[in-house]
């Protein structure tokens, strides 16, 4: 089946790139300059990034200068976590991987509840037995379950203990209102594939005065924070992407919450003893995070992808296999039944005909199962 004649449910891997997106970039890659060039092509590419900045700036509520484009979310976390100077890093245990790499040892993992929230008392004992200072990186909402986790608390436990705060707010953006004035967030970290926009484009807000020792060195671009030619055409299609998500935010939320509560319920209609993850929290209005018993995840995901739907099981874009999900453990989520979950996760091109499309085709894998069970 065509990647277009399938039934796309797994926006938090990747979401489709809007047309208009795709458009400015055709545009943009047209177009010759250097933005570090000071002829008219490259000053006009440098226009295209300053503009850029202003609009993915409004998006978090940052000013323009704190923005430092990267090439994603995996190298805005390294970035964050490497070019801090604090002595140390706690990371909560459901992290992404490429923040979650950067625990030095099992002490610096702060737990979560089985409810899947970081557990912010075990985050002040951790800080109250650091005697120098560390950075903190809590993830805005989870990848695989989408649940949102209490920034702001863990910004106000940091500073209280001298601590930074960084915030991987990959999986937030676009789909919930995010300000890291709010937050309290020293670093934030942002990708565009995740809303509308290109894959390969990202960035770092780095709070206003605080010190980031670049990790790549060369050119002085980004002011000498991150060297390399810009990407003009990614960070132009990130930046309309970024405008579009801000006014499309509170629809898009609401449609998703709508289309989600209807997969999740006719779920449990077919399946009573399905188990849908972190339903009684605050969750990204997009994300389901659903086991059924007895059949493995990855079964599930090949039954719908050969029946034309494409979902996750787990966190996609770490390795193309399905492992144990590192975010289901740490909630303490019984093995087998981790090993049973799979996410679906919704976007801005998301429609009720793809839950409608989506549930037959579930339905088909747990009527094999009760077959099976009955055999
Ligand atoms: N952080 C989170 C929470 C993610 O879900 C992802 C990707 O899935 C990343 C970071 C990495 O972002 P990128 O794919 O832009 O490198």
């Amino acid at each position: 089946m065509q990647p277009d004649q399938m039934i796309y449910l797994d926006n938090n891997a990747t979401a489709p790139v809007r047309p208009e997106v795709v458009r400015v970039m055709t545009e943009a890659l047209l177009s010759p300059g250097n933005a570090s060039s000071i002829h008219g092509p490259g000053r006009t590419a440098r226009a295209m990034i300053e503009s850029a900045r202003r609009e993915i700036s409004n998006l978090v509520g940052a000013r323009p200068a704190e923005i430092i484009f990267t090439c994603g979310g995996t190298e805005a976390n390294n970035l964050a976590l490497r070019g801090t100077a604090a002595s140390g890093v706690l990371i909560s245990a459901i992290e992404h991987e490429s923040v979650l790499r950067f625990a030095a040892s099992p002490d610096a993992i702060i737990p979560v509840l089985p409810s899947g929230v970081i557990d912010l008392a075990a985050l002040e004992d951790m800080l109250k037995r650091r005697s120098a200072p560390v950075l903190v990186s809590v993830m805005l909402a989870n990848n695989e379950t989408g649940i949102v986790q209490p920034v702001a608390e863990a910004a106000r436990i940091a500073h209280a203990h001298g601590a930074l705060l960084h915030c991987d707010a990959v999986q937030a953006v676009g789909k919930i209102p995010v300000d890291c004035g709010a937050l309290g967030a020293d670093l934030l970290s942002l990708s565009a594939h995740k809303f509308g926009g290109p894959q390969g484009a990202g960035a770092l807000i780095v709070r206003n005065g605080l010190d980031l020792a670049p990790q790549m060195m060369g050119g002085g671009q980004e002011g000498g924070r991150r060297a390399g030619t810009e990407n003009v055409a990614a960070i132009t299609g990130f930046a309309l992407a970024a405008g579009i998500a801000a006014e499309a935010l509170s629809g898009l939320a609401s449609r998703s919450a709508i289309l989600r509560d209807r997969l999740e319920a006719a779920v449990q209609a077919i399946a009573p003893d399905a188990i849908i993850f972190g339903q009684d929290q605050i969750r990204l209005p997009n994300t389901s995070c659903f086991a059924l018993p007895g059949v493995a995840a990855s079964t599930q995901v090949m039954s719908l992808d050969l029946a034309g739907v494409a979902v996750s099981a787990g966190a996609a874009c770490s390795s193309g296999k399905v492992t144990r999900s590192a975010v289901l453990s740490a909630m303490r989520v019984d093995e087998a039944l981790a090993g049973c979950a799979i996410r679906v996760s919704l976007g801005w091109a998301s429609t009720a005909d793809d839950i409608e499309g989506f549930l037959p085709a579930w339905e088909m894998i747990a009527r094999r199962r009760h077959l099976r069970r009955a055999g």
